[in-house]
């Protein structure tokens, strides 16, 4: 069995956090709402491969005794040319003195399972 649902990289909003997110996803990976109840389309979510292509994680602080600080986090995504494809501020913030912050950005690919 390989039933499409919808077409490769059709999106939709999700309907609790208002994220642009798959229309194939059965779990909302902004607010892990779950989306869908039709047990069909869960169990078919379920059976396509998925794998995480990349996790990154980092941790920046402001040292004790000097001022406030400010920053923003930006994750920009590119094609094989090079050309930004999707950029986007994440969150934006201030650093007290000896306060810190751990940035986690991370892919999960779905891939259809079975033979085209
Ligand atoms: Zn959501």
């Amino acid at each position: 069995m390989n039933v499409r649902v919808g077409s490769p990289g059709k999106t939709r909003i999700c309907p609790h956090c208002k994220t642009t997110i798959l229309e194939s996803a059965s779990v909302c990976p902004g607010c892990n709402h779950h989306l869908r109840f039709d047990p069909k389309a869960i169990a078919e979510s379920r059976a396509r491969a998925t794998f995480s292509a990349l996790r990154v994680e980092g941790a920046f602080r402001n040292p004790e005794g000097v001022d406030s600080w400010e920053y923003s986090v930006v994750v920009s995504i590119r094609n094989d040319r090079g050309e930004e494809v999707g950029r986007k501020v994440i969150g934006v913030g201030a650093l007290d003195p000896n306060e810190g912050r751990t940035v986690t950005m991370s892919v999960d690919v779905f891939a259809p399972q079975g033979p085209k």
